[in-house]
């Protein structure tokens, strides 16, 4: 089975991100690409999809939004947990001047994918919005990553007052991004496709959608006729 089986670890560290949002480092590693996801199993809970923050080790961030994710914000170090994977296709890094646009936890992958681009030299430009200071998800990681980091809040208490998108516009117009990268709420990733395809730029967007066996068997993640867990996480949007 692709993924295998899913595997045993423990939690060697627990990172509170904000009120909603902890990262979990695993006392494991894999070899992935950025964009690439695990299937988190937990005995008689259920199992869930999370992005990769990083490899080496294992690192998911996980927002608290439902049953699955509130067991899991209940571990502690050292408590057991189970995951497969590396799963679906990630990222392709392309382009000398990279955008990546992340809303809410969407951030998760393109973490992984900032530290991979700083490392191969790329120039990075990180977009990340929430609704406020409160909510922003990696404000410090990017920049400690060695990327430019622009902030957006829909309230202004931090950054940009607005939409991480409004200010994606100018940063296409003034800073000769060659490649753009993009992960969250599905009206942000629409606005980005917008926006990409007015300035002739391909895009590569992380799209999530309810997802059961992360295999390409069960076909709940399907979306306009391709699977999400086979076909992407990432899709590729080039301009018309
Ligand atoms: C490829 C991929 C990567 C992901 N990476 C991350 C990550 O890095 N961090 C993170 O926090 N989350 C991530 N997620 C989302 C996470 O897997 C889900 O939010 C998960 O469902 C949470 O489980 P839960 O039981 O806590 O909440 P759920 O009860 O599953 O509910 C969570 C949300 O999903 C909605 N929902 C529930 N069932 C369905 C359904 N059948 N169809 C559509 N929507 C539904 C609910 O309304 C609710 O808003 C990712 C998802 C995918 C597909």
């Amino acid at each position: 089975m692709r993924g295998g089986l899913p595997r045993l670890t423990r939690i060697a560290r627990v990172i509170e991100e904000n009120a909603q949002v902890r990262t979990f480092v695993l006392e494991a590693t894999v070899e992935a690409d950025p964009g690439q996801f695990v299937m988190v199993w937990l005995p008689r809970v259920d199992e869930k999809p999370f992005s990769l923050v990083d490899a080496d080790p294992v690192t998911i961030t996980v927002a608290k939004v439902g049953p699955f994710t509130e067991k899991l914000h209940r571990l502690k170090i050292d408590d057991k947990i189970w995951f497969r994977g590396p799963l679906g296709h990630g990222f392709e890094l392309n382009g000398e001047h990279i955008l990546l646009i992340g809303g809410g936890y969407g951030v998760a992958p393109l973490a992984f994918l900032a530290q991979r681009a700083v490392g191969a030299g790329r120039q990075v430009t990180a977009a990340i919005g929430a609704r406020s200071r409160a909510e922003l998800v990696f404000p410090q990681r990017f920049a400690r990553l060695g990327c430019s980091v622009i902030l957006a809040t829909e309230d202004g208490s931090a950054g940009v007052r607005g939409l991480v998108t409004d200010v994606v516009e100018s940063l296409l117009e003034r800073e000769g991004v060659d490649a753009v990268y993009a992960c969250g709420p599905e009206a942000m990733l629409d606005r980005v496709l917008e926006l990409c395809q007015g300035h002739g730029l391909s895009c590569q967007l992380s799209l999530e959608k309810y997802m059961r066996c992360g295999l390409g068997v069960c076909g709940s993640c399907q979306r306009g006729g391709m699977l999400v867990c086979r076909d992407g996480p990432v899709f590729t949007f080039r301009p018309h």
